[in-house]
């Protein structure tokens, strides 16, 4: 059974681990190439946009794919709108592959806002220190508010023309640990964290930390999902794959 893989999130990297060793599926991974080095699977890979839904809709055809799967990060919506268009022209089954959002607990001082843009309001006319954790695509918003300090994290390198003033940068990839990210905002006598509603356990930990330090959170909400066929994580989507398999080769499809 040929898949293709909609990646770039640690669900679609344990899927790609998982169908690595797998005989009687082939898939191939692809990535819209947002990190300069990303962490390959043992599958092919493919790295790059499409070219919209009728790109998508070719590579479909050309390499046969029987399955669709959307793993996508959950603000990924453009390239998730694009597999449920290009899905439904070809007739490819789709999957979603659902990663939980946060949610508050008890202890948390979270401020939920629609957009980016809406954040960097959300942090005020005050000067404020700012852990800034949304990605080195989206800051354009926040050099528009230029009276806070920020200490901005991302995975590679922000261009210097998106910074904000007087803006510190630190490259680090997740999975990240509680008491570091604790240290960390400590250090830097951070007092606001802004982050989107990515969820998953690799990037969770500043939310621990900003709870036990009683700091106030901005955190952009989720976009609505796509419809379809839908799972949640990584275990559910091999699960759901190797059903898909077992049931298309008895039918010898
Ligand atoms: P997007 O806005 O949904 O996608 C924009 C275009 O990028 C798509 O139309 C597609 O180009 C290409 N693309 C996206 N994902 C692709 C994939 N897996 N394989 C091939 N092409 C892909 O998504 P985005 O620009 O990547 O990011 C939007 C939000 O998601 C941001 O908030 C970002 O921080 C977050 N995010 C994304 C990733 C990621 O790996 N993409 C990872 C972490 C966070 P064509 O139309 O040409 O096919």
């Amino acid at each position: 059974m040929n898949v293709l893989l909609l990646g770039g999130t640690t669900e679609a990297s344990a899927v790609a681990r998982a169908l690595a060793g797998d005989p009687t599926i082939r898939a191939v991974l692809s990535l819209a190439g947002r990190t300069r080095a990303p962490v390959l699977p043992e599958i092919p890979a493919r790295v790059g946009g499409f070219g919209g839904v009728d790109g998508l809709v070719r590579y479909l055809w050309e390499h046969s794919v029987e399955v669709l799967v959307d793993a996508t990060h959950p603000f990924a919506t453009q390239m998730s709108r694009n597999a449920q268009a290009a899905a439904e022209r070809t007739g490819v089954r789709r999957l979603v592959v659902l990663r939980p959002e946060w949610q508050r607990e008890p202890g948390d001082a979270w401020s939920e806002v629609a957009d980016m843009r809406q954040a960097a309001a959300a942090l005020g006319t005050q000067p404020r220190r700012v852990f800034l954790t949304v990605g080195q695509q989206e800051l354009a918003p926040f050099a528009s508010v230029p009276w806070h300090d920020y200490v901005i994290r991302s995975v590679d390198a922000p261009e210097a023309a998106a910074l904000p003033p007087r803006a510190r940068c630190i490259v680090a990839r997740g999975p990240f640990e509680v008491e570091a990210e604790r240290r960390l905002l400590e250090q830097h006598a951070i007092d606001v964290l802004v982050t989107k509603n990515s969820g998953g356990t690799a990037t969770v930990a500043k939310l621990t930390a900003a709870r036990a330090l009683r700091l106030p959170v901005v955190i952009v909400a989720r976009p609505a999902p796509v419809a379809g066929p839908t799972v949640v994580g990584a275990a559910a989507a091999m699960a759901w794959l190797r059903h898909h398999a077992a049931t298309s080769a008895a039918r010898g499809v």
